[in-house]
């Protein structure tokens, strides 16, 4: 479906359904979206593609471009980086081989967490991981989830004893994520066709040096572009990032990284504009996105 041209674009390129963290279904979630008027949508769920049919196919009942997204975890020196990618070719079969990789990551990181607490909990039940994917609704565990399912158990009282005890960081349950270097996860994406985003700049809370030296590093894998705007930011981050973005010739992305309703600092569509004199990164998509 074409948007009249006198309907303004509203674009926005990172958000999360219950595919991945996300709180809404990619049905509702597209739904959501239409009705805050947004035109154009990618949905970047944490290294999974699970959601996109579904969102693709509520994307034609409400008139709505859906763009092909993720956001894959990785580290660089240590620190994890959350990287979007965008326009990927569908049903890229090395991509969904690596995404498939991606979640064989998180369960190994999960039964890891779960070994470590049989071990190290007294009354840990030896079905901590069956019951800790429960409160993930089926989906990998993470600690929040481990810590839910020791109250169940009767293993402590809750939520922040768990944490205080054994999953908060350098207790046992602190198992790192056995993620892919930074290089990797773009090479992914830009094999696929796609552009690879430097999703959301600001929150890494690394020096300023330090983000020129992941912008510079991210480059140099071949990434492109970078999230100058995400919900929840300062105008001085915006205008850094704006900076940053116009001395190295990176094309501009933006979303809300929207993962549920209620949360008045962050709605899908409810974005800052871009800053000027930027080169949005959809007027680079495979079907370019006109102003
Ligand atoms: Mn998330
Ligand atoms: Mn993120
Ligand atoms: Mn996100």
């Amino acid at each position: 479906m074409t948007i009249p041209q006198a309907q303004r674009q509203c674009i926005d390129l990172h958000c999360h359904s219950t595919a991945s963290d996300g709180a809404l279904p990619p049905r509702e979630l597209v739904a959501r979206a239409a009705e805050q008027g947004v035109t154009h949508l990618a949905l970047t769920d944490h290294d999974t593609l699970a959601g996109v049919d579904e969102a693709r196919l509520a994307a034609a009942d409400h008139g709505l471009s859906l763009i092909n997204g993720i956001e894959l975890s990785c580290v660089w020196h240590k620190q994890t980086i959350h990287v979007v990618g965008l326009d990927m070719r569908d049903e890229d079969v090395a991509f969904a081989g690596h995404v498939a990789q991606q979640q064989q990551n998180r369960w190994q990181r999960a039964s890891a967490i779960a070994d470590k607490l049989i071990r190290h909990v007294t009354d840990c039940g030896p079905d901590i991981l069956e019951q800790a994917t429960a409160h993930a609704g089926g989906e990998v565990p993470g600690r929040p989830h481990f810590a839910q399912a020791l109250v169940a158990q009767g293993a402590v009282k809750d939520n922040n004893q768990a944490f205080r005890r054994y999953l908060g960081t350098g207790k046992p349950g602190d198992v790192k994520a056995f993620w892919p270097e930074l290089e990797e996860v773009v090479q992914w994406i830009t094999a696929a066709g796609g552009i690879a985003v430097l999703a959301h700049p600001r929150k890494y809370k690394l020096t300023a040096t330090r983000l020129r030296k992941l912008v510079t590093d991210f480059m140099e894998a071949g990434g492109t572009a970078i999230e100058v705007i995400t919900s929840g930011q300062s105008s001085g981050d915006t205008g850094f990032l704006a900076e940053l973005c116009r001395r190295h010739s990176l094309l501009a992305s933006q979303g809300s990284d929207f993962h549920f309703p209620g949360a008045s600092w962050c709605e899908l569509g409810r974005i800052p504009a871009l800053p000027e004199g930027l080169t949005p990164v959809w007027e680079h998509f495979r079907s370019p996105v006109g102003r």
